[in-house]
Parts: C-alpha cells; sequence; structure tokens
C-alpha cells in the first residue's frame, strides 16, 4: 500500500520556509517525514532498557536506502511497515558503525532479500574479537550466576544470540575509505571518521537535501563513550560542521538544525574538556546536563548518571587505547 499523499498548498509551503524540500509528504507509519524522500524511524531509549539506535529512509528512483536497523525485533518490525507503506524494494543497507543498536536489524531486515546489500566500515571485525566476544562472556557468566534482573534478561539474551551471529552483521561491501556512491539511483557521500565513536565510523553527506545523517557522532541524552576516541570524535564533529548540512539526523535523538547542532557540539566538548581536566566529576556531568537541557528535558537524572558514567571512563583513561592506532 502507497502512504497518503498530503500535498501541501504553496502558502502553506511559504510558512515553512526553513524547510528545503517539501513538496509532497508522504507520511510512513512510525516514522518522521524530513522532506519529501527521506524519513526517520526514531530510536527509543525505554527506562531499564538499552536504546536503539535511529534509523533512516531514504528513498531513490529504483529502491529504498536504509541507514541503521536498531536493536530489538520492535523497532525493526517498525521499519519493515514503513518500508512496505513506501512501497519501494529495499536496495540497500549502510551502517553507520557497528554498535548493536545500529545493526542488529540487519538480520531480520536482510532475511528474504537476497539482493540487499550491506555497506559499512570493517571496524566490526575488531569489535567481533574484542569487545564484543568480551561483554558476551561477562554476559553469559552474568546470566549463569543469577545476576541480571529477571525484566532484563530476554534483552541480554536478544543481545547474546545477536553476537552468536556476528559474522553476519559485517558489511558485505567494506567502505573504510571516503566514498561518493549513487544507491538505487540516489546519490550520497559516505564519510569515514576515524576513531570517533568506534574505530572507524561512516557518515552519510546527501547533497540534494543538504543533510548530513551522522549516527553516533551526535547522541542524547548523552554522548556514548563506550569505544570512543573523544578526541578523534571531536575532530569528526569538525568534519560535520564543514559540510555544507543545513540539518544533522544524530544516532539518538531528533533531527537538528545547524545552531542546534553547534550547541550540543560546544556541550561537548566542554563536556571532554572538564573531564580531562581536574574540575570535579560531578561538576562536568552537570555542565553536560545544563549544556544539553534543551533535549534532555524531563529525562535529567538518567542523562545525569550516565554523564558520570562517562565522564570517569574519560578521566580514568580507561578509553584511552581508542584514540591508539
Ligand atoms: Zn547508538
Amino acid at each position: 500500500m502507497r502512504g497518503a499523499l498530503a500535498a501541501f498548498a504553496a502558502l502553506a509551503l511559504a510558512s515553512c520556509a526553513s524547510t528545503t524540500e517539501p513538496r509532497n509528504v508522504v507520511e510512513l507509519p512510525g516514522a518522521v517525514a524530513l522532506g519529501d524522500t527521506t524519513w526517520l524511524v526514531p530510536g527509543r531509549f525505554d527506562p531499564e532498557r538499552s536504546p536503539d539506535g535511529n534509523s533512516v529512509i531514504l528513498k531513490g528512483t529504483a529502491g529504498a536506502i536504509l541507514v541503521d536497523t536498531g536493536r530489538y525485533p520492535s523497532h525493526a518490525e517498525r521499519v519493515e511497515k514503513a518500508l512496505d507503506e513506501l512501497g519501494l524494494p529495499l536496495a540497500a543497507i549502510v551502517n553507520t558503525h557497528w554498535h548493536l543498536d545500529h545493526v542488529s536489524g540487519n538480520l531480520a531486515l536482510k532475511a528474504g532479500r537476497r539482493d540487499v546489500r550491506v555497506y559499512g566500515t570493517s571496524a566490526i571485525d575488531g569489535a567481533l574479537a574484542g569487545f564484543l566476544a568480551d561483554s558476551a562472556a561477562a554476559s553469559s557468566k552474568a546470566l549463569a550466576e543469577g545476576r541480571i534482573p529477571a525484566a532484563a534478561v530476554p534483552d541480554v539474551k536478544g543481545d547474546l544470540a545477536t553476537i552468536g551471529r556476528g559474522r553476519k552483521l559485517r558489511a558485505d561491501i567494506v567502505v573504510d575509505e571516503p566514498h561518493d556512491a549513487v544507491f538505487a539511483g540516489r546519490p550520497l557521500s559516505l564519510r569515514i571518521a576515524r576513531r570517533a565513536a568506534t574505530e572507524r565510523d561512516l557518515w552519510i553527506y546527501d547533497a540534494d537535501a543538504e543533510r548530513a545523517i551522522v549516527g553516533d557522532l551526535v547522541t542524547l541524552p548523552v554522548p556514548f563513550l563506550d569505544t570512543a576516541c573523544p578526541e578523534g570524535w571531536l575532530e569528526a564533529l569538525g568534519d560535520v560542521a564543514r559540510s555544507s548540512a543545513r540539518q544533522i539526523v544524530p544516532g539518538h535523538g531528533p533531527v537538528m538544525d545547524m545552531p542546534a547542532f553547534a550547541r550540543w557540539r560546544a556541550a561537548f566538548g566542554d563536556f571532554i574538556a572538564c573531564a580531562r581536566g581536574r574540575s570535579a566529576l560531578e561538576t562536568c556531568s552537570a555542565g553536560w546536563v545544563s549544556g544539553a537541557a534543551e533535549w534532555i528535558g524531563g529525562d535529567s537524572a538518567r542523562a545525569k548518571a550516565m554523564a558520570d558514567y562517562y565522564g570517569e571512563r574519560v578521566r580514568s583513561g580507561k578509553l584511552d587505547g581508542y584514540c591508539r592506532a
């Protein structure tokens, strides 16, 4: 079934002059239309659970391109529904990075679609042998010892099953260097960030829409500094700022215009500088919560606790290994 066309009158368009694209905006279920050829399927971050990353659906002339696939089956189902409504075959999946909240859905969304190819960096290879193998071993041990709260057991088992099939998450087409490509008739520029949120992240500059889809180079309610090199991440944000983007699609959280992105980037820079400095870590996390208050809203207790955790990772040098070549 095709989506209902919401035709916008010229006057209505004139009243939202900041929007560059829209003519005929197609609404897809569970998705936010960003202009008339791009949709955001927002990732959720429910209390006491791990997050899903955002997914983005791009319409090409000959098919749809999907950026990131989420963690939980419910997210992949939302993407599947939106694709179904769009009525175009899925042509390609692009993964911004290997974190499970961005790639787990590859398995379900590729099933029954033999022609779909996944594009991503090779950084997942090191993660499968290192971070993911270690976290699977730790989770299995905690499960066996009954240390996982009952409510979290299904999610932990889900991640373990995904890691068990980890080699199937690897990209079919490895993109380790910047590369301009045409997917299903739609030109996209694939950009590479070294030692940022992971050892090698991919972000997308969509010149036609003046939009950057940046994966976890921008996240909320906090910067997810799990496998990150903070200084490389800051450099990558500079590259994003120097692109001609007028809009940023984060890996977690709502779409931002460039002034909002600049505010997020400044809050991130301040947080890293503070955590690398001598102030109490409490001051650093409070600074983050205040700098990012416009997005955190009522979620400040969780954001503060997470910022405490990540600030300690920066301060104690736990992330320094991610900054080495
Ligand atoms: Zn993420």
